[in-house]
């Protein structure tokens, strides 16, 4: 069966209630983490992006702030030795990622923390891939890029009732859905909403489905059904 006859459509009125519901739960919901605070240097945000791939934020603020305590500017974590920077980041675990640490640190460093901008730029430097290249992007730069993470995936997926694993990232109809659903304008407070809430409502196991904003519009949480769940077309082929 061809892929884009395996996603159910929404019609736009669904699309444009889901991000409202998003934007206006987020105003209330937001999560202060440090990587989060207004004037944050943008290679600090990266570092934290970096840091929070599969890993909990409650286990990446201590290991942040203790990088941001031990070195005051891009330079100086840039030609920190490779041992210092691998034992900072060790109590997340991941040793994998601990070279691509130290190569991102250096790429820091002698770019002076004037990381580039855009997703498809950040994407360049050493570890970082499609999530933490849009979320520096998108809540960091001031670039509109897509931020799609596990979290989101599930929620998404919920939300249209279909399975999902592993692999559901890569699919083309998800992708779609997911940047008709991110704003042109507000999309940094809609990747925040999006990331706390199929994080902290919409958790792998017991769905707080009660408290969530998306409710109604969940085929999962209510069995909604979209009146263009029909076509398959409107939502595959956009
Ligand atoms: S209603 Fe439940 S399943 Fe649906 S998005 Fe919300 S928390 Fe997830």
């Amino acid at each position: 069966m061809p892929e884009k006859n395996l996603s159910p459509a929404r019609s736009s009125e669904w699309a444009l209630a889901v991000q409202h519901r998003l934007l206006a739960w987020g105003r209330t919901h937001f999560e202060a983490y440090p990587w989060r605070a207004a004037g944050i240097a943008r290679w600090q945000a990266l570092v934290a992006e970096f840091l929070l791939l599969r890993t909990r934020a409650k286990q990446v603020g201590p290991v942040f702030e203790s990088i941001r305590e031990t070195f005051p500017d891009a330079a100086a974590f840039g030609t920190a030795d490779d041992a210092s920077l691998r034992s900072l980041i060790a109590p997340l675990g991941l040793r994998w990622r601990e070279p691509l640490f130290v190569a991102l640190a250096r790429e820091i460093g002698v770019c002076d923390g004037n990381l580039p901008r855009t997703a498809k730029e950040l994407r360049a430097l050493p570890g970082v891939g499609e999530y933490v290249a849009a979320a520096t992007a998108a809540l960091h730069s001031g670039e509109r890029a897509v931020i799609i993470d596990s979290n989101v995936v599930r929620m998404l997926c919920r939300l249209l009732g279909v399975p999902y694993n592993g692999e559901t990232r890569r699919k083309r109809w998800l992708r779609v859905l997911a940047d008709r659903l991110t704003p042109e304008v507000g999309f940094k407070e809609y990747g925040y909403a999006a990331l706390d809430l199929s994080m902290t409502v919409c958790r792998p196991r017991d769905p707080l489905c009660e408290d969530c904003p998306l409710l109604s519009l969940c085929a999962t949480g209510s069995g909604y059904q979209d009146p263009a769940s029909g076509s398959a077309e409107s939502l595959s082929t956009r």
